[in-house]
């Protein structure tokens, strides 16, 4: 596929090259489950994970995915609590300049963040997840997962419920899901719902038993707590009791619809364990699975445009 340099959102992508993305990913979680690596492909590079954020998933994927290719990484501790964000960002720049970095991996707490990174490093930018506005690897885990479940990427019908207004992951699966010509439905309370996005193959529903009808795919979000002012949602078990994912709401999707999840979950919150650890409908180990071989598609594919 043409090189990419830098990845920092779904936004900016196309069909063919999200399709060639997914193509190598699977590629990549073959040769993961044949318990074999290609550590010649990136030998030699040195690949930076800056994590402003806490993570487990993403942080720990990008890690084994840059060993199983070769790569050197290294975990920069980042401490933002003292400095203002800007001053940090551009000193950790011109250090990563300096260390000759090939791959830079970013997780900030402010939108933008990785995208003005790009423009002073000479590194390649993988955005990891910024504030509120993107999180592209988990969008594209989230495909490659759907298409080896359902044998396609196009024409399902995916419910996105639970804390939509505060979530990156909804954004770059909503970007993702409409541009592969899906059909996104948004399930929430209004106050957890962001303005301004029921646009061009979105649909909006607050309620659990509407939206669910005859999807595909359910995906649950967390309460993102962090990202909230004031108080949009009333209490856990009130919201469990509305939005949260159990049997009975799930009845109303198709049988044979999956569960998604891109953790991590408040199990009681926004999903039972009953659905969540149900073997037959949960795929939340296998995007788990699938953000290895994605977050390998992705660092090959920028570090091409090095070459
Ligand atoms: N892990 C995802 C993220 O970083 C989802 C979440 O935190 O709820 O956005």
């Amino acid at each position: 596929m043409a090189p990419l340099k830098h990845l920092l959102g779904i936004e900016g992508l196309n069909p063919v090259a999200v399709t060639n993305l997914l193509d190598l990913a699977e590629s990549y979680a073959l040769l993961n489950r044949s318990g074999k690596t290609q550590r010649d492909l990136l030998r030699g590079r040195t690949l930076i994970n800056l994590f402003f954020e806490d993570s487990t998933r993403t942080r720990t994927s990008f890690e084994l995915a840059g060993r199983r290719l070769g790569a050197d990484v290294v975990n920069m501790a980042v401490a933002t609590s003292s400095v203002s964000k800007g001053e940090t960002l551009l000193d950790t720049a011109a250090t990563l300049n300096a260390m000759n970095c090939d791959l830079l991996v970013v997780r900030h707490n402010s939108s933008g963040a990785p995208a003005l990174l790009a423009q002073k490093v000479g590194a390649s930018v993988i955005n990891a997840g910024d504030g509120t506005h993107e999180h592209p690897t988990q969008a594209l885990l989230d495909a490659l997962t759907i298409r080896r479940n359902k044998g396609r990427l196009s024409g399902l019908t995916i419910a996105i419920c639970g804390d939509i207004a505060h979530s990156r992951v909804a954004r770059s699966n909503i970007l993702l899901l409409t541009m592969m010509n899906n059909f996104v439905r948004l399930v929430g309370p209004p106050t957890l719902m962001p303005g301004g996005i029921g646009v061009g193959g979105v649909e909006i529903f607050h309620d659990m038993a509407a939206g669910l009808q005859g999807a595909d795919i359910v995906m649950m979000l967390r309460l993102q707590k962090e990202r909230m002012s004031g108080g949009p949602v009333p209490s856990s078990r009130e919201f469990f009791a509305f939005y949260g994912l159990d049997r009975a709401k799930l009845a109303h999707a198709k049988p044979d619809a999956l569960i998604m999840h891109p953790g991590p979950m408040n199990r009681g919150v926004e999903i039972a364990s009953e659905v969540a650890d149900d073997p037959q409908r949960s795929r939340i180990k296998e995007q788990v699975e699938m953000g290895v071989a994605v977050r390998m598609a992705v660092l090959e594919t920028c570090a091409r445009s090095n070459y």
